[in-house]
């Protein structure tokens, strides 16, 4: 009798793709907009990242609104890993639920007491959430007492009220603990639904403009638009922020040469519209910056390096590019992985680095060989 073969069946459990700027998690910078030497995988150009703060600052706060930045440097200091940082959004856990009990550990000592734990209630279940100092900050600030229907922000600790169910609540004194406990009616919880939109500023524009005509939103042939239209939509976006209704979410336009002309111009760009810019400027890093970066790299990669081989990457990433020195990670991870070692030496590097040219090497190359290529 013949017998049909069954395929094997793999199954793909999971791929993931790490990109150039993954390890990017924001500009690493304090409540203060101070930069941190390193933070959210961001190391030093501690004067550019401060500089973007106070920028991303100004536009949420609606200071600022349909200009541009523009951030100059030269390849590979990090104005790419900056405008990642700059609208790095984190993907965060929203917990909503009722507030059944905040249970503080101590008394209050000089900046605060430390809340220990807040039980929350949700339609689902009940958890007991650890908080640490940083939590007691945003309790207080909103004032939320045991009864109010909250979200956590679970990576920022940001705490947001909804409203308030609650029946009764008492207060009382337990070995020196201060404990607000709330009974709540099951049922109770409030569930939001939000529907989002996300629009530009022109956008709002052109749809504003479909109310007064067409033709109202463009000044004569310059293809501007009108300056009455453009202050109106600002005040109107303005309120909205004002009740909550909207948020201004920055947005990115990539500008680098002037094709098409001979218009030579610092940054390729037309000189009055470079006067319209926020120039932020980037410089090249230290030796011991460039080696911070490739370790927080190697880490975004899962790859293990010795010390030799971090110091010898390091000194091709000075000599030649940072970029092609991330490059040579994964490659020489894979060497390793195939001599099946589990810490990159440095022979995997040298290996990587034959097989692979830089920028120079590669120049050289087609130098050398350009008589071969060119009739
Ligand atoms: P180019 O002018 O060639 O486009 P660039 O200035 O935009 O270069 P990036 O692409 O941002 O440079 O940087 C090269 C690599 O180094 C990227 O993987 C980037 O994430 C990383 N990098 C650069 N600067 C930093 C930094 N300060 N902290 C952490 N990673 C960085």
């Amino acid at each position: 009798m013949a017998t049909t073969k069954v395929p094997e069946v793999r199954d793909i459990t999971r791929i993931e793709r790490i990109g150039a700027h993954s390890h990017i998690r924001g500009l690493g910078l304090d409540d203060a907009l101070e930069p941190r030497q390193v933070s959210q995988g961001m190391v030093g150009q501690l004067a550019s990242r401060r500089a973007a703060g106070v920028i991303l600052e100004m536009i949420k706060d609606g200071h600022i609104a349909g200009r541009a930045v523009l951030i100059a440097g030269q390849p590979g200091t990090g104005k790419t890993a900056i405008a990642m940082g700059f609208f790095f959004r984190e993907e965060t856990e929203i917990i909503e639920g009722e507030v059944v009990e905040i249970q503080i550990d101590r008394p209050a000592t000089g900046t605060g007491a430390k809340v220990g734990k807040l039980t929350l209630k949700t339609t689902e279940m009940e958890t007991v959430y650890d908080l640490g100092n940083k939590m007691i900050d945003s309790l207080s600030k909103e004032k939320v007492q045991a009864g109010d229907v909250i979200t956590i922000d679970k990576a920022t600790g940001k705490i947001s009220k909804l409203g308030r169910s609650f029946t009764r609540a008492r207060d009382y004194d337990a070995m020196g603990a201060q404990t607000q406990f709330v009974q709540c009616p099951e049922g109770e919880l409030q569930k939001r639904k939000e529907v989002v939109h996300t629009v530009s500023l022109h956008e709002i524009d052109v749809i504003n403009s479909r109310t007064q005509g067409f033709l109202a939103l463009f000044s004569g042939d310059t293809g501007e638009i009108k300056s009455e239209v453009r202050e109106q939509i600002n005040a109107k976006v303005c309120e909205w922020r004002e009740e909550g209704k909207a948020e201004i979410i920055p947005g990115v336009g990539p500008t680098n040469t002037i094709r098409g002309t001979n218009y030579q111009s610092p940054h390729g760009i037309p000189i009055d519209l470079l006067d319209r810019l926020l120039i932020i400027a980037t410089s090249p890093y230290t030796e011991k910056e460039t080696r911070q970066i490739l370790k927080i790299r190697c880490e975004e990669e899962d790859v293990e390096l010795s010390e030799e081989a971090h110091t010898v990457l390091t000194r091709i990433g000075m000599e030649t590019s940072l970029r092609y020195a991330i490059q040579l990670i994964s490659t020489a991870g894979l060497v390793c992985r195939k001599r099946k070692g589990t810490e990159v030496q440095v022979e995997d590097i040298k290996r990587v680095y034959s097989l692979f040219l830089d920028e120079a090497r590669s120049s050289q190359y087609m130098k050398e060989y350009q008589d071969s290529f060119l009739f």
